[in-house]
């Protein structure tokens, strides 16, 4: 499974210092991790899930992993509105796959999400809530081994995003893929962890394994 080793990255700020973001971050992930990184804004999480994502390339250390397709979801939708629901879910497939392969795909994943019905809509007719699930739906065709989750629900209200996070554990018990969950929110990070990762400073401070100690429903 992926491994980060020794990684650190930093960026040339407008006036022309460097301010190094992260600096030294080791993680092995084991299959089937539930993941939550977690710190305040500006620690260097978003930066730390696009190196994983393949985005951005680290100034030092290695990102290990035997090529499993990996899957990313962020904060907004970024769906594009001149496609419907289906067609945003099945937009990262291309035309690599078959016609049908395609459509099951697709149909598959939006069962998951809970958005079959809605197929055929645009996503101007979404809420927020819904576009989101348009997201992971994109996300999970590709079937990753790996889904990379940006604060995929920061913007949501407090109802929808619980629906969503009891959701999400639904998904991940059913795939079985490996989850790395990136919140500045203590409480959604010990509803969805496994493992919780403190980062401060460029590196991680705690890391706390729940699942035994913190069993959820
Ligand atoms: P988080 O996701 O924890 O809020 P980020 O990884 O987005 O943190 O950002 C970490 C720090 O790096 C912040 O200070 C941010 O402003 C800075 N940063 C992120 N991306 C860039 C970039 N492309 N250029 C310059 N600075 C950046
Ligand atoms: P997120 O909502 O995922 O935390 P960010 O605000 O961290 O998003 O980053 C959004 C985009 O802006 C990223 O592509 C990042 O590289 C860029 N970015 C973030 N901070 C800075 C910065 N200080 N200077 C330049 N680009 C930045």
């Amino acid at each position: 499974m992926p491994e980060l080793r020794d990684i650190r990255h930093g960026y040339v700020l407008p006036n022309g210092t460097r301010r190094e973001v992260l600096q030294g971050i080791d993680l092995k992930l084991d299959k089937g991790g539930f993941y939550v990184l977690l710190g305040r804004s500006g620690c260097g999480k978003s930066t730390l899930l696009r190196l994983m994502a393949g985005l951005e390339i680290p100034d030092a250390g290695q990102f290990e992993h035997a090529g499993e397709s990996v899957g990313v979801v962020f904060q907004e939708p970024r769906l594009m509105p001149w496609l419907t629901v289906a067609q945003n879910a099945g937009f990262l497939l291309g035309s690599k796959l078959a016609g049908h392969e395609i459509d099951l795909r697709v149909s598959r994943a939006l069962k998951m999400v809970g958005l079959h019905d809605v197929r055929d809509a645009w996503p101007n007719q979404l809420s927020g809530g819904m576009a989101q699930r348009v997201a992971i739906a994109r996300a999970l065709v590709v079937q990753p081994a790996l889904l990379l989750m940006d604060e995929p629900f920061g913007a949501l209200d407090a109802f929808t995003r619980k629906q969503m996070q009891d959701d999400l554990v639904r998904i991940w018990r059913e795939l079985g893929h490996t989850i790395v969950f990136v919140t500045h929110d203590l409480e959604e990070a010990v509803r969805l962890g496994q493992t919780i990762l403190v980062i401060d400073q460029g590196c991680f401070t705690l890391r706390l394994d729940l699942d035994a100690a913190y069993p959820r429903t």
